[in-house]
């Protein structure tokens, strides 16, 4: 459940584990619903704004004392929906529960599971933050062969297929992330053409120009503050931001300064926020481009799995200080 909303760093005490009352597995007979099984439930930094009473965020706060509510992959055990049947598998907005009554099936997507794609996927490259990587990279960034890339939190669930399909749109990739691990994984697993600590570096933005001496065309930024700051002083003239996230400041409810926002006129820095959310229409072409890339092994993916609800709480918290390697996914039960 979550608790009570914060403004401060978030911690495992603002969300508890609770024992729900019997139910029956059904799904009402008239209520168009399906009763699912929760199998794999994910964790994502966008769910931190709703745990704040007044957010700036795009979704609604949570409810306390009610589930956390978040992507899943679930098992469909009982439908009052003619679309769906027992036994399916699905992908949509679910409960941090064992077992959740959906209503809004129409949100639910089924999954083809003839694929011999891991179906924990469907909440990580194949789901909503591999789209994000879809769409930020190539509709947003507007990628050019041989272009300059930089992307931070570049080992996590969005950052790690922005890099894979930037190098194999031909461009030269540099990553950061938050462990020497990480950074290890970034080049040898990942096939980044460089990676770098930020944790290391006391002036990022003379560690930006050690690694990109010609300058940067494309910035995906999952992080903002410092890092975006430090970017926009390496821009290449006519370079491009996408603003897909701002994980280092979750805590901050001021206004971040940035001392080089000059650049966006000088070097004529487009930069773009955007929701993946804007570009659902080209869901199904995503789904069929990734798939095919990763059954060519053009492309790879690190999970960081853990076990059971109760390891939820810790695993989400841990996003904020890089705990994770990779998408983070909780697995609450076998299929
Ligand atoms: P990740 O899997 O990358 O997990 C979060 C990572 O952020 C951590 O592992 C950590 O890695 C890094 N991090 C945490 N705190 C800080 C900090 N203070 N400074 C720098 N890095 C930090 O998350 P996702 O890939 O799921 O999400 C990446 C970003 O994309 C987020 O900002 C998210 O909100 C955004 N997003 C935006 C969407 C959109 O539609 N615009 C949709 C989905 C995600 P490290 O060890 O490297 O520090």
């Amino acid at each position: 459940l979550f608790k009570s909303y914060t403004n401060e760093y978030v911690k495992e005490t603002d969300m508890e584990l609770k024992l729900g009352s019997p139910m029956k597995l059904e799904a009402p007979k008239g209520s168009n619903a399906v009763l699912v099984k929760n199998l794999y439930l994910s964790c994502d930094p966008y769910m931190r704004g709703r745990m704040r009473d007044f957010n700036r965020s795009y979704m609604p706060p949570f409810s306390p004392g009610s589930a956390v509510e978040g992507l899943g992959v679930s098992k469909v055990v009982d439908s009052d929906d003619p679309n769906f049947k027992k036994g399916d598998f699905v992908a949509g907005i679910t409960n941090w529960e064992e077992y959740t009554l959906i209503h809004k099936t129409s949100e639910l997507r089924k999954i083809q599971q003839d694929d011999g794609i891991p179906l924990s996927y469907h909440v990580g490259l194949l789901g909503m933050p591999g789209f994000t990587a879809y769409v930020g990279f190539y509709e947003v960034c507007a990628p050019k062969k041989g272009d300059y890339v930089y992307v931070s939190a570049a080992s996590g669930a969005v950052g790690q297929l922005v890099g894979q399909l930037a190098k194999l749109h031909g461009c030269y990739v540099v990553g950061s992330a938050g462990t020497s691990q990480k950074v290890e994984l970034l080049k040898n697993k990942l096939g980044f053409d460089d990676a770098f600590n930020y944790k290391d570096e006391l002036d990022l933005e003379s560690a930006l120009t050690r690694y990109f001496p010609q300058g940067i065309d494309i910035y995906f930024d999952n992080v903002g503050g410092e890092m975006l700051d430090a970017t926009l002083a390496n821009m290449r003239a006519h370079g491009r931001v996408a603003v897909c996230g701002m994980v280092s400041q979750n805590t901050r409810t001021d206004t971040q300064s940035f001392r080089n926002m000059f650049s966006v006129i000088s070097k004529r820095i487009t930069i773009k926020g955007f929701l993946q959310s804007d570009f659902i229409h080209l869901y199904h072409r995503f789904l069929e481009d990734i798939t095919s890339y990763y059954k060519e092994g053009k492309i790879v993916y690190i999970e960081n799995m853990n076990h059971g609800l109760e390891s939820a709480p810790t695993a989400f918290v841990g996003l904020f200080s890089g705990k994770n390697v990779g998408k983070q996914v909780i697995c609450v039960a076998s299929e």
